[in-house]
């Protein structure tokens, strides 16, 4: 079976891809929107055909990319019975499966975290996806969306901490970079749910973690009870709210971008940020006047210095990573940021003018920065 975890940087959320080796039907756990053209991509390279994309529950953190993923790839859309969601080519029940190809996912219901939270359980045993039901060393809060600790701590207990001792759990998010774990570690290991932690404790315990309001709930919530269907507005062309700087107009995946003549004509009113490495900025496409260097993997702690109000334009070779720093910077407290849309490569097209500084060591850095960006 192919497997895939995925990760989305800016919500801390995994998804993840199974296929069957030999039909090459493939399943889709909890996609991100932002993700979409990422995860498009890799089942279109992959050869694969896209089942289903499967929801662990309705999340408070980001949108789903369910609904994109149906429009592109024509898979279907399933979550839980009592998820309460619109748009769901198929709602589940616990004891369900869910097949791909030789393999199939069996559903259990284990709520808690919502009311609507499943685990999908891999036919062997092998592996289970547990959303934000159990986390590695933690669990998700119960505090909203019908969330309740009793129940919780029976889900947990009774259905997922009672897998085989092998069975590799693999969680919802992770903030600390972790993938996997197992239901043995968890038993011995998670302070919350692990074996000796009684339901009494747990109760009081999740009673009093007092966890500020998720930042994006009230956008996130009402379109992943819409099974992430995009407002038809929010993909024309034209302005938003907080857009009233340029000509923003957004991609396919919600990305805010402009054009390569806009900001050549405009270069001096906005920030311009490039986010590739240090040899593609002194590379062969050059870099735009005055663009400031900052790699993509240091723009989180970059941005605490920046002024949040300025408007910002992000670079990169084709467009790729300049739309992940974008998305990263509006989640930041940014409001008015902009992808550079088709990134240096478009802009060279263009024939738009163009620091270079390349010498030497630029010539012999052009294999190794071929190798990046998309
Ligand atoms: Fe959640």
């Amino acid at each position: 079976m192919l497997f895939r975890q995925l990760f989305d940087l800016a919500s801390f959320t995994y998804s993840y891809l199974l296929a069957d080796d030999a039909s090459r039907e493939a399943v889709l756990i909890d996609p991100v929107f932002e993700q979409f053209e990422r995860d498009k991509a890799l089942v279109r390279e992959l050869g694969l055909t896209l089942r289903y994309t499967l929801e662990t529950h309705v999340h408070a953190d980001h949108v789903t990319g369910a609904w994109l993923l149906k429009q592109r790839c024509g898979s279907g859309i399933a979550l839980s019975e009592h998820s309460g969601a619109e748009g769901a080519s198929r709602l589940l029940a616990h004891g369900e499966r869910l097949g791909f190809g030789a393999h199939a996912l069996a559903v259990r219901a284990t709520p808690g975290h919502t009311s609507g939270c499943l685990t999908y359980v891999l036919d062997d045993h092998r592996m289970a996806f547990t959303g934000d039901s159990l986390l590695i060393r933690g669990c998700g809060r119960t505090d909203f969306q019908q969330g309740d600790a009793r129940t919780l701590y029976e889900s947990v207990r009774g259905k997922l901490l009672s897998l085989p001792e092998g069975t590799r759990l693999y969680p919802g998010h992770d903030y600390r970079g972790r993938t996997e774990t197992t239901v043995a570690e968890e038993r011995r290991y998670n302070p919350r749910l692990g074996d000796g932690r009684s339901l009494e404790q747990f109760v009081e315990l999740m009673g009093r973690l007092n966890l500020p309001y998720p930042r994006r709930m009230d956008e996130a919530v009402p379109a992943n009870l819409a099974s992430g269907v995009t407002e038809p507005e929010a993909l024309a062309p034209g302005l938003e709210r907080g857009d009233d700087w340029a000509p923003v107009r957004r991609t396919e995946s919600g990305v805010p971008v402009v054009t390569c003549e806009w900001l050549a004509a405009h270069r001096g009113e906005v920030r311009v940020v490039d986010v590739r490495e240090h040899v593609e900025f002194c590379g062969p496409l050059g870099h735009v006047e005055g663009a400031e260097l900052v790699p993509l993997a240091t723009l989180a702690h970059a941005a605490a210095g920046l002024d949040r109000a300025a408007p910002v334009v992000t670079v990169c070779a084709f467009g790729t990573r300049s739309a992940t720093a974008a998305t990263l910077l509006r989640e930041l407290g940014f409001a008015r940021v902009a992808s550079l849309h088709g990134g240096m490569v478009r802009w060279n097209e263009a024939g738009l003018p163009v620091v270079e500084v390349m010498g030497d060591r630029g010539h012999q850095d052009v294999a190794l920065w071929q190798g990046m960006d998309i």
